[in-house]
């Protein structure tokens, strides 16, 4: 705390006399597109850094009086600086599946089957063949098939995660070690999809049905989780990403952060919300403030926040909503706990002192999350809680302004805010055309004075924050050329997204004091981007590359183009 007074105290005390003479800087950025806010305005041309910390920003002439005999500089030629993004709402753990069977971008039944095929054969020591990535609207009903597994692979299970992490496909080998047959009923929130005829297990397992396989899974070893950490963290890195908030982190996750941290390997704040069994009721909160003890964050990386899963997905049918699916089946999508269980639960995590994360896809579970947190704000009075609501799917209209007048922070996943194939295949013919006009209403709570954040719920879609800003913006697909947006009355502007990626995240994290704007004094987390992005067309946002990333000055990512 004393060295981050001591510039300003400095200045203040000698005058202006002596800031010919200013105490070097560690770095002195020049010649750029700076902007210190993020936002359009205030822009500059100069940025120095001393111990991690922003000691001027300014134009060139000032900068050099900054310059000292080892004081690096980086001429920057028109690029853009910005402070760096924060993505509220991810899963670094998932850097531990890099090295699995992988099918992200695969757009059809063969191409998956065939990679599967080739990865399976490559690594014959795996005893579980693991993979995931796979895409619901690849298959019919997004419900793959057993056969087609065991006809590839049938003397060893195999335990295929979707892309959005909500649906397991598995081969018979896999489900006979589960022992689930015929004759096993769905779980709690779960649902084992079955053959219409003879009622036997299909081969895709929904939501908590998942776990009855995964509970067979070889446990992940402490060295395969940080590995899989700092992959994660590596990735975010080069997206110009220096804060994540780990949104379901496991005891053994808790663990493998700390160690990481206190070796001094985390490239990344890390906001760690424990994962919280929703239907476990408040009896887990003292695990969660054990769990909290045990493993105190020392630099980067902070256990204080713990998340509830409302509900599922709409692909999936399995999110909540007001009002039935418009299916036939005159179901409308059990959330995974009732309103008062959730609302107890949620007060009591509040009143422990976390950061309460909620995952709410459909329109009831955002509602109910809203619930909880009114009614934890009425049993424990109000505090500086920051509650965060991610993905924030489908909201009702009259909760649009729940989200500012309760202090709630949405985290919306801008990236799936245009109209591909999981929308016009699998949601709008669910939702039917009035309630999807209602689909990510981004421009609506942005309107209403909330304070955005945001995020990508990577490894589900691409970490790249410059891809999800694009779609925010456009309403299109990010490599779709100009056209007329999704939902048009819900675009936003570029100066909004920044800022949730920026200064909405350094709130969220509590931070806002020392992070998320290049002020003097705070601290030195920016990146370089290859071009202005408030100087270029929108549809090439996404286009534009990090160069440097820079945490608290400390250099973590830099581009081999970088001069
Ligand atoms: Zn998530």
């Amino acid at each position: 705390m004393r060295k981050r007074w001591r510039f300003p105290i400095l200045l203040v005390g000698i005058g202006a006399a002596a800031c010919r003479h200013a105490e070097p800087a560690d770095l002195v950025l020049r010649h750029g597109a700076i902007y210190p806010l993020a936002t359009d305005s205030g822009r500059v041309e100069s940025l120095a850094i001393r111990d991690g910390r922003v000691v001027y920003t300014g134009e060139d002439a000032g900068a050099r009086r900054f310059i000292g005999s080892r004081t690096a500089v980086l001429e920057l030629r028109g690029q853009m600086v910005l402070p760096a993004f924060r993505d509220t709402h991810m899963h670094p753990s998932e850097g531990v599946g890099l090295g699995e069977c992988r099918f992200d971008d695969l757009k059809t039944k063969e191409a998956v089957l065939d990679s599967l095929g080739r990865c399976a054969a490559a690594h014959p020591e795996w005893t579980w063949i693991r993979g995931r990535g796979w895409q619901l609207p690849v298959f019919p009903e997004a419900n793959p098939r057993r056969e087609w597994l065991d006809a590839l692979v049938p003397d060893r299970p195999v335990f295929l995660t979707a892309a959005d992490g909500h649906s397991a496909w598995v081969n018979s080998r896999a489900l006979r070690l589960a022992g689930v047959t015929r004759s096993t009923p769905d779980p709690p929130n779960g649902r084992i999809e079955r053959d219409a005829r003879t009622h036997e297990p299909s081969g895709t397992l929904r939501e908590r049905a998942v776990d009855l396989v995964a509970s067979r899974l070889p446990p992940r070893t402490q060295e395969e989780l940080r590995a899989g950490l700092l992959r994660a963290l590596e990735l975010a890195n080069r997206y110009g990403i220096i804060a994540v908030h780990d949104a379901s982190a496991s005891p053994e996750l808790l663990e493998a952060y700390a160690a990481l941290d206190s070796a001094g390997r985390l490239t990344a704040r890390v906001i760690a919300a424990i994962h919280v069994d929703p239907r476990g009721g408040p009896e887990q909160i003292d695990s969660l403030r054990a769990w909290r003890g045990r493993f105190p964050g020392r630099h980067l990386y902070a256990p204080s926040a713990a998340k509830i899963f409302v509900d599922g997905v709409i692909e999936a049918k399995t999110a909540a909503l007001l009002a039935p699916y418009r299916d036939n089946t005159g179901r409308s999508g059990e959330p995974n706990l009732t309103p008062a269980a959730l609302d107890t639960l949620v007060a009591a995590i509040d009143a422990a002192g976390f950061q309460v994360h909620q995952h709410a896809i459909g329109d009831r579970a955002v509602r109910m999350a809203l619930d909880a947190l009114e009614f934890a704000r009425r049993h424990n009075g109000p505090r500086d809680a920051r509650p965060i609501i991610a993905h924030l799917e489908l909201i009702d209209p009259a909760d649009v302004p729940r989200f500012a007048a309760l202090e709630v922070i949405p985290s919306f996943q801008a990236l799936w805010a245009y109209a591909d194939e999981y929308i016009t295949r699998l949601t709008e013919p669910v939702l039917g055309p009035e309630r999807s006009r209602w689909l990510y209403p981004i421009g609506s709570v942005a309107k209403t004075g909330a304070h955005l954040a945001a995020g990508s719920d990577w490894s589900v879609s691409s970490m790249n924050p410059l891809d999800a800003i694009q779609v925010a913006i456009t309403r299109r697909g990010p490599d779709a050329p100009p056209g007329p947006p999704w939902i048009p009355e819900e675009v936003v502007d570029l100066r909004t997204m920044l800022t949730a990626y920026t200064a909405g995240g350094a709130y969220a994290a509590g931070a806002e004091a020392t992070q998320g704007s290049l002020e003097i004094g705070k601290d030195a987390d920016l990146i370089v981007l290859d071009r202005d992005l408030y100087a270029i067309p929108v549809t090439q946002i996404h286009s534009a590359k990090v160069l440097l990333t820079l945490l608290a000055g400390r250099e973590v990512w830099r581009d081999r183009s970088l001069h």
